[in-house]
């Protein structure tokens, strides 16, 4: 295929502008392209969850000529992007290498379907509604933060937080849950990214547990405290790489471009262990 076959970065930022519109994006969200050259054909796409060194060397050696992101590269203001900084020296690599970069993020999370349904599939939910539905530009339509669905078979907290386990992408931090390990889960609510916000939504709602990222000691334990639905908290790299897969699959189906996905675990967290006496699970004496 010669390069004026191939889509350009505009077309596919246009495109994913249409699939995601920066309008559905949080007040406070930076959304869209973020640097790039219109013109340049694009001809392979790798799909991150963050924009960091380690990922853009992976789009250099696939040859990708645009990341598409989830994570903002430049959230807050900057007034520099020397190459001493660390975001001002993955700007430099960027343009240097010809390789755009674009982010759908807050806008990605409400969409229809969004972050959450990918996670949502992972743990085979059906049924699936907003958590929290959207309002304003996106209102409507089955969009808003965060899915609720049923299992397909319920199961017990414990078996279930093993069963998160085996279906999310994994991590060293792997999965851990808040609440009765025999309470028995029928109907779950998830959420990509960091959940805190969503806790009342989701004992709102009724749902047997909860699946997010990112809880803090408090709020989760005041949340089970209060009788709210079971919580189990995931690694945040892999609630949202899920939907990778969905939007890689979609660049394909769109545009004559590979869509690669990067398994690349961007997690900070690296390592884990479990105290012995706690595996061994030895009666007191
Ligand atoms: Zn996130």
């Amino acid at each position: 295929m010669t390069d004026s076959a191939r889509p350009t970065v505009r077309d596919v930022a246009d495109a994913l502008d249409r699939r995601y519109p920066p309008e559905w994006a949080e007040q406070w969200d930076r959304v869209g392209l973020v640097l790039g050259d219109f013109a340049a054909p694009v001809r392979t796409v790798l799909c991150v969850v963050d924009c960091v060194p380690e990922t853009v060397e992976q789009a250099l050696a696939a040859g990708a000529e645009l990341i598409v992101a989830h994570h903002p590269l430049l959230l807050r203001p900057v007034s520099s992007i020397a190459p001493d900084t660390y975001k001002g020296r993955i700007v430099h690599r960027l343009i240097r290498a010809d390789v755009a970069l674009y982010a759908a993020h807050t806008n990605a999370d409400v969409a229809n379907p969004g972050v959450s349904d990918a996670l949502a599939a992972r743990l085979d939910l059906i049924d699936l509604r907003p958590l929290v539905p959207a309002q304003g530009a996106a209102e409507g339509g089955g969009r808003g933060i965060g899915r609720i669905g049923t299992l397909a078979a319920p199961m017990l907290l414990d078996e279930f937080t093993g069963f998160c386990a085996r279906n999310v992408p994994p991590t060293a931090g792997g999965v851990r849950a808040a609440g009765d390990p025999e309470r028995m889960i029928r109907t779950v609510a998830v959420c990509g990214g960091a959940g805190d916000g969503f806790l009342g939504a989701a004992a709102a709602a009724g749902v047997d547990a909860y699946l997010c990222a990112d809880l803090r000691h408090h709020p989760a334990s005041e949340h089970v405290a209060d009788g709210g639905p079971a919580l189990v908290d995931v690694a945040h790299w892999a609630s949202e790489r899920p939907w990778l897969d969905e939007v890689a699959g979609w660049l394909r189906g769109r545009f004559p471009v590979d869509a690669i996905v990067s398994d690349l675990d961007t997690d900070p967290w690296t390592v884990h262990a479990t105290s012995p006496s706690i595996d061994e699970k030895e009666p007191l004496p």
